[in-house]
């Protein structure tokens, strides 16, 4: 529904007034603000390989430093942004800001062979230049493609007439990797999995919240991870927080673990610490 109205409302050429209440516009106005004046900022989480127990990759995951509320959730700002538009600029920031930081690692010899994720919403696929955006991103910062990971969530596949298909495919053969996140959540038609070119399907931290849980909870992330599998899709299990946890997901075959239990999303300081921490604690 969001997407539709978002839609009609550039369609149309209305302004913000005429869809967002006061309280939103005011927001809206202050998340504007915010991208000029530079308080938004990045923090990265580890991903770890299960069987290695190497780091794979990081997230790189929005903040919003407030002058007055302090540090803000993404959750409490992506749907403005989304509603806005804002979410365009806002999300090519985020994009740019990342690459060029896990290019700034180039060099590091654990941080320089890593994977980068990038959550990228569904609207900005319908901002036209997605793809020319991120190859010049990329071109610019010196990251090779290959280390970049798309992150889109469901609604970019199921909602889709083909355009969204046709631009995944446009990053495929750029060299770019793709991520499902939030697999299993809202929507049950699975048909997309088969004609996209996805690399990762990251499972939804609400299945990972209840395990070890009963049976029926077992079944089912059981049932995701053989289905992604059997499709040729890494498994990255995501919010693991407990040891008995991890544990069983390592089991049932996932490939990649993120979540607080290996780390936190961390700034770029304290993900050089963690590192060093882990090649200490090894060595
Ligand atoms: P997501 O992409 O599914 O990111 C994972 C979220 O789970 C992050 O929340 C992360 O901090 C949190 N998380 C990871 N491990 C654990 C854990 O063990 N326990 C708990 N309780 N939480 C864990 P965060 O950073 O608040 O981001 C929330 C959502 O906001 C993201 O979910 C993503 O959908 C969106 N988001 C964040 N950054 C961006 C961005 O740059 N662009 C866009 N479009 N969306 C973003
Ligand atoms: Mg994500
Ligand atoms: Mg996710
Ligand atoms: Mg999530």
């Amino acid at each position: 529904i969001i997407y539709t109205m978002t839609a009609t409302y550039y369609g149309k050429g209305q302004t913000n007034e005429q869809i967002l209440p006061a309280a939103e516009m005011d927001f809206a106005s202050q998340v504007e603000t915010a991208l000029a004046n530079q308080q938004f900022f990045l923090v990265y989480q580890p991903q770890v390989d299960f069987n290695t127990g190497k780091l794979k990759g990081v997230e790189a995951l929005l903040r919003w430093r407030h002058p007055e509320k302090g540090i803000i959730s993404p959750e409490k700002f992506i749907r403005v942004a989304e509603l806005t538009g804002l979410i365009v600029p806002l999300g090519k920031w985020v994009m740019r800001t990342a690459c060029m930081q896990a290019a700034q690692w180039n060099h590091d010899p654990v941080l320089g062979k890593i994977e980068l994720s990038v959550n990228v919403s569904a609207l900005q696929l319908k901002s036209g230049t997605l793809v020319e955006d991120i190859l010049q991103i990329l071109d610019e910062s010196g990251l090779a493609p290959h280390r970049l990971v798309v992150e889109l969530t469901e609604s970019a596949f199921v909602q889709d007439d083909g355009d969204n298909a046709r631009i995944m495919h446009r990053l495929k053969e750029a060299g770019i990797q793709l991520a499902i996140d939030d697999f299993g959540t809202g929507y049950s038609c699975l048909s997309y999995l088969r004609d996209i070119p996805g690399d990762y399907l990251k499972v939804d931290r609400s299945f990972v919240m209840e395990l070890p849980g009963h049976n029926k909870a077992q079944a089912v992330i059981r049932a995701i991870v053989s289905l992604g599998k059997s499709l040729d899709y890494r498994i990255i299990a995501e919010g693991i927080e407990t040891q008995a946890q991890a544990e069983f997901l390592k089991e049932i075959g996932c490939d990649i673990a993120q979540g607080f239990l290996f780390a936190k999303p961390l700034e770029p300081q304290a993900l050089l610490q963690w590192v060093a921490l882990r090649q200490n604690a090894e060595s």
